[in-house]
């Protein structure tokens, strides 16, 4: 099921009498391929989980439409959507078995929908077989881990077959190792039913990592959206630069010049095409290269082993942070000879331009 958004507006009036009300949601207009998992990134309180009560119906939008496939569903109440929503807190009842908690979207059906008990029962099986859970059905939600309780709120919202499948941070009350192990199970889950599926996360490796899409977005407002890969190798502007990506891009005061990109008084790189101007110089930390006669010279600060890898940690005054943090292939580092200074060569591909007022990319070849 294709899901389509058409100038989708949320705004919410300010609570004290001087305040500005807030848009969380600003004029999104995009289209969510059918069968694809899209991942809905930012910070918090950028209007994700605003985005995601509107796509479910809890939320009415303040302008603008909502379409699944070619049904307008903008003033459709969520029961006739047909979403399954997962949220962060799974929310199971807790004097219901695992059965009964899948059931129970089921009970409801009314008319032509109407299930029996057999019908029900099967259908909570073959759901909680899909996230593996059908050797749990008689536990009670407290005999369960957080990721098997998370695996039941899945279930629960897969039993009535959504069209559009609505995941809030599912997996934001895991440990690490269960927030790893989860995530690939959605990725799986949602190959093998292909349902349209939004994933809300503030983490963008989760997102990077399982979406066949990522919409990156910032107060309320669309920043990106594209092939995570794409969008890391081709960020529109600092925001989304500095979101993606760990270690975080290393960002530099700078300036151009004559076509040449200066970072304090040092000549870092050719820029052609690019006009003199005042720039915010984006670099990622694999787009260093130790070269002792290389141009753009830091004060060394320390050495990270990491196996595969180092990690060369550097200062310079124009660096916005206090540390830079160079990736080198373990193979370079033969090259780090001095005590106090390092010295790179820049990978192009690797730096991004930036205007220093607006924040929007300046290219070069
Ligand atoms: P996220 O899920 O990305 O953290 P939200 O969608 O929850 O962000 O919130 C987006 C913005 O809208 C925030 O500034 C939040 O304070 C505001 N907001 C959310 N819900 C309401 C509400 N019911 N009333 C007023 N403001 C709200
Ligand atoms: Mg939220």
């Amino acid at each position: 099921m294709k899901v389509v958004l058409q100038n989708l507006t949320k705004r919410f009036p300010s609570r004290s009498k001087n305040g500005s009300d807030v848009i969380a949601v600003n004029d999104f207009t995009f289209e969510i391929p059918d069968g694809k998992l899209i991942g809905l990134l930012g910070p918090s309180g950028c209007g994700k989980s605003t985005t995601l009560n509107l796509l479910s119906g809890l939320q009415k939008p303040t302008s603008g439409k909502i379409f699944f496939g070619d049904d307008d569903v903008t003033n459709l109440s969520p029961e006739h959507r047909g979403v399954g929503l997962v949220f962060q807190n799974y929310a199971l009842y807790p004097h219901m078995t695992v059965r009964q908690n899948i059931m129970f979207p089921l009970e409801n059906l009314k008319g032509a929908d109407k299930l029996t008990k057999q019908q029900m029962n099967e259908r909570a099986v073959e759901a909680a077989k899909l996230v593996q859970i059908d050797g749990l059905m008689e536990r009670k939600p407290k005999e369960l881990s957080g990721g098997q309780q998370q695996r039941v709120a899945i279930a629960r919202a897969l039993v009535k077959m959504p069209r559009v499948l609505l995941l809030d941070e599912p997996l934001s009350n895991l440990d690490a190792r269960l927030r790893l192990q989860t995530r690939e199970e959605i990725r799986r889950i949602q190959r093998e039913t292909k349902i349209t599926t939004i994933f809300v996360t503030h983490d963008q490796e989760e997102a990077m990592s399982i979406s066949d899409l990522i919409i990156v977005m910032k107060d309320g407002v669309i920043q990106q959206i594209g092939k995570p890969q794409d969008v890391y190798d081709n960020p529109i502007n600092l925001f989304v630069a500095k979101f993606l990506g760990t270690p975080p891009i290393n960002v530099f005061e700078g300036h151009v010049k004559g076509e040449k990109l200066f970072i304090g008084d040092e000549a870092v790189l050719n820029v052609p095409g690019v006009s003199d101007c005042d720039v915010n110089v984006a670099i990622r930390p694999e787009g260093f290269s130790l070269r002792n006669d290389g141009p753009f010279t830091c004060k060394f600060a320390n050495l990270e082993v990491m196996g595969r890898d180092i990690s060369v940690i550097a200062q310079h005054t124009a660096c916005e942070a206090e540390n830079i943090r160079a990736i080198i292939s373990s193979e370079n580092r033969a090259d780090l000879t001095s005590e106090d200074t390092v010295r790179f060569a820049l990978k192009r591909d690797k730096v991004f331009l930036f205007d220093r007022v607006s924040g929007n990319r300046i290219s070069f070849n």
